[in-house]
């Protein structure tokens, strides 16, 4: 995994491992002041931000937030649709927000941006779109700037706004937690997707031309999200009801639907601590259509979500030991704290599958190592790091 990690910087696509240069070179210090808005873009939702700075480690003074659903026909239309929406409904937020004040008549508001798909960037400011991930598939906004399609769309809603940072969710974990912690090194969302941000030496990155910016980041993606578990966990469901029939006669149709099973259902099954395991009855029944399941039958569906569920924990904090041996935190010992911070929907809401990971990596760094390592679960960091970076990176410091 380092070595693969250090391939990626080498050079474009020289590696399996996509290493992807954020740009961020300032990372927020408690010290930033004033009012930013962030806006994050991850899977099903969007998320408006608007935060108060305090400076001088009064952090955040107010924070006020709102969700919004992304309708789903706009995942597949056209750039501009998509774009058009997020405006629309920031403004809205700002509107309402800014109501009764006269923060209207000020200077331009400053946004930061969590784009959280694959992104080549060339500023901090500015990325064009490399491909769709999850559920969405937009073909006219690959390889456009995704920052000059908000910004334009912006404009159209009559809302004065820069943007004055494009981030990914990990990069905003890692700047929401290192805004309160200096000994965070690395930001990390394991939600319907994967990825990591870490802080890497300038010099280290061969493959960067020109002025050399002080961070990276990388992505990978072995089948281990939120987004693939489910669905794993269907494929051998089916292949064991087809070839061994192990559901009796039932109706395949539901068994057959890609994606049908989800990560949160099996992850309830898996979960299932009643006597007669009744939840893994109940959602097999509910979801799949099969009904009268022996409880041998039930207790071999959860061992099922059991291996799928170890497999990508510890795929994960293979990824995650890599991170901190290409950073020389893995063999040290008491001398400093390394804090990786860790957000998304699989880390928070799938208990086996964290408690898996987390006794993996320590498994991997071994115990005198682990002392040093502490895992955090970084609540919301990519919202809130997206202004934290707008912050960072718009004040001279
Ligand atoms: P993103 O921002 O990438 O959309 P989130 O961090 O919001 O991702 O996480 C959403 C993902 O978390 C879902 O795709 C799902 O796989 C997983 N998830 C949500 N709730 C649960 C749950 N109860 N158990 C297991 N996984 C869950
Ligand atoms: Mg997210």
């Amino acid at each position: 995994m380092a070595d693969e990690m250090c391939a990626g910087l080498g050079k474009e696509g020289g590696s399996r491992v996509q290493m992807l240069l954020s740009y961020v070179d300032k990372l927020p210090t408690g010290r930033e002041e004033g009012l930013f808005y962030g806006l994050d873009l991850g899977g099903t939702n969007f998320r408006v931000l608007k935060v108060q700075l305090g400076g001088n480690d009064k952090h955040v003074i107010s924070c006020e937030s709102r969700e919004v659903a992304i309708p789903p026909h706009l995942m597949s239309g056209s750039s501009s649709e998509l774009f058009g929406f997020i405006a629309s409904e920031l403004a809205k937020f700002v509107a309402d927000e800014e109501k009764g004040t006269s923060l209207s008549n000020e200077k331009t508001r400053k946004l930061g941006f969590t784009f959280s798909f694959p992104v080549r960037q060339r500023s901090v400011a500015s990325g064009t779109l490399v491909k769709w991930t999850k559920a969405f598939s937009i073909e006219d906004a690959v390889g456009k700037d995704v920052v000059a399609e908000l910004q334009t769309a912006m404009q159209k809603q009559g809302l004065d706004m820069h943007v004055a940072a494009l981030i990914n969710d990990a990069v905003g974990t890692l700047a929401g937690a290192r805004y309160y912690d200096e000994d965070v090194v690395a930001g990390v969302i394991f939600g319907t997707g994967t990825n990591a941000a870490y802080v890497e030496k300038a010099n280290a990155i061969p493959k960067w031309e020109g002025e050399l910016p002080n961070s990276g980041e990388m992505i990978y993606e072995k089948l281990t999200s939120g987004m693939y578990l489910g669905e794993i966990v269907r494929r051998v469901l089916l292949k064991l009801s087809l070839q061994s029939g192990i559901f009796g006669e039932i109706d395949h149709t539901k068994l057959k639907t890609h994606f049908h099973l989800r990560t949160p259902h099996i992850s309830a099954m898996h979960h299932d601590d009643t006597p007669n395991l009744k939840i893994v009855e109940e959602k097999l029944e509910e979801i799949l259509e099969i009904a009268s399941t022996s409880l041998e039958t039930r207790k071999m569906v959860v061992e099922i979500c059991d291996i799928v569920a170890r497999r990508a924990a510890r795929l994960a904090a293979a990824g995650l030991a890599g991170i901190l041996k290409k950073l020389g935190r893995d063999g040290c010992v008491d001398k400093h704290r390394s804090v990786i911070a860790i957000d998304g929907g699989l880390f928070e809401h799938y208990a086996k599958f964290s408690k898996c990971l987390e006794a993996t990596l320590y498994e991997l760094l071994g115990e005198q190592s682990s002392k040093s390592v502490v895992i955090k679960h970084a609540d919301d960091g990519s919202g809130i790091g997206a202004a934290l970076i707008a912050a960072s990176q718009s004040q001279c410091r």
